[in-house]
């Protein structure tokens, strides 16, 4: 499908859009504001809001400590709902804490997992809460953490890390999509090469998961973890995902002993058993009512089907793309994402010297886009709730924005040399 060229295309687009209905599913009080920020914070599902009231007025005001006897089970049933959408079976996901503290706990059970070997590798297009925790786990056990080098725009290349493996390295960490590029690493190869040299491989999906197809059972990865708040529009806080092969589960001890996790949590036990499963890698009370929000997020995409989320991903972000040449690269943008949809992710970013005053100057002018230290602009179509005719809006208003200069005059401006 060629890109829409003009605001007719774009609205005839959003009639002949098999995903068009979807966006009546979520709570959108504003209708005239140009949201491409999903990558950050989903809009509410309808179904979020409305579950959220229920289970807080018949769960906990009427329930009371009663309703336990459900709730227990609702990380789990939450993380089977999410499994298809990554390539999981049954009971190798679980919904608990935060991306960060689930990234710590699998990362530290994996290289425990492979004592003698020394090294963790990364890239250094991770994001910065990823980076901070491996260096932590490295601290912690002595180990060296590799960074691959990555190339801004078209994310880390399978070669680039198979070049750091060798028979030291007990883990590879890496985020599927660049937080910032929204370049894609390539999941299967690298998990490949990785299993070659007998390191175990931990995938973060935070800018996949709900945007782009995932099968982590085909590609035998190892370890996963994600938020559920961006594509999966689970809500502020929402709990976070976290994904061990079956075969593992049993042979990995994450470091937070926590209640949750053990064995027989209500038989008090004085020492610590792991429980049977992918339940030993919980620790505490989950947070019951952002897990429905959760929930119902991740139905949201469900409902509509990833490969057809995905389809009109694409065709979002081609259409970014194309008015990015015709109107921002005059005005002194570059292309911050790779060109060819197959490496790219729900987002495109756009380059330019001015990025940070330049957003401020669009979120002013009711284009909520989020910029990215040094100089990109991150423009996220939500393609469960985004129109063509809203891409096509927020791409004028920002040529907009910029031809007129008033950004200059910004007190947000801060330009990169
Ligand atoms: C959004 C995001 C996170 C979020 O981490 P939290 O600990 O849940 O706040 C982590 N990693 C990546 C790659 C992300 O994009």
């Amino acid at each position: 499908m060629t890109p829409a060229r003009s605001r007719d295309e774009a609205l005839r687009a959003d009639a002949a859009d098999p995903l068009a209905a979807h966006r009546d599913r979520f709570a959108i009080p504003d209708d005239s504001l140009l949201y491409l920020d999903g990558n950050s914070l989903g809009r509410p599902p309808r179904a979020a809001l409305e579950r959220i009231g229920r289970v807080a007025a018949e769960d906990w005001a009427a329930g009371l400590v009663r309703s336990w006897a459900k709730w227990i089970d609702w990380p789990r049933r939450g993380g089977d709902r999410l499994a298809p959408l990554l390539g999981a079976r049954p009971g190798e996901v679980v919904l608990a804490d935060q991306t960060s503290v689930n990234l710590y706990k699998l990362a530290s059970a994996a290289v425990a997992a492979r004592p003698g070997r020394t090294a963790i590798v990364t890239d250094d297009a991770n994001f910065p809460s990823d980076r901070y925790v491996l260096d932590g786990v490295a601290a912690a056990s002595g180990l060296d953490v590799r960074v691959a080098a990555s190339d801004p725009t078209e994310g880390t290349p399978t070669e680039v890390v198979a070049d750091l493996l060798d028979d030291r390295v007990g883990l590879v960490s890496l985020s599927h999509a660049a937080y910032r590029s929204a370049a894609l690493t390539d999941l299967a190869a690298v998990t490949a090469a990785a299993h070659d040299r007998g390191a175990l491989v931990l995938w973060d999906l935070s800018h996949s998961a709900g945007v782009v197809p995932i099968d982590l059972g085909d590609a035998g990865a190892d370890l996963a973890v994600g938020c559920t708040y961006k594509y999966l529009n689970g809500g502020p806080g929402a709990p976070a995902f976290l994904y061990v092969r079956a075969d593992l589960q049993d042979e990995l001890q994450q470091p937070i002993r926590g209640w949750f996790g053990h064995r027989d949590m209500f038989a008090f036990e004085p020492g610590y058993r792991p429980a049977a499963g992918v339940d030993r890698f919980t620790v505490g009370t989950p947070p019951i009512l952002s897990l429905v929000a959760a929930e119902a997020g991740i139905e949201s995409v469900a409902a509509a089907g990833i490969d057809a989320v995905r389809a009109k991903s694409v065709a979002l972000t081609e259409l970014i793309v194309d008015r990015h040449d015709a109107w921002l690269a005059p005005l002194g943008f570059t292309l911050g994402s790779p060109r060819d949809p197959a490496r790219r992710g729900g987002h495109v970013a756009i380059r330019h010297s001015d990025a940070e005053a330049i957003t401020t100057a669009a979120v002013a002018s009711g284009v909520v886009a989020d910029f990215r230290s040094p100089d990109s602009i991150r423009l996220a179509p939500s393609p469960l709730y985004t129109r063509f005719v809203d891409v096509w809006d927020a791409c004028a208003a920002l040529r907009d924005v910029v031809a007129a200069g008033e950004y200059r005059r910004s007190p947000a401006r801060r330009r990169v040399p």
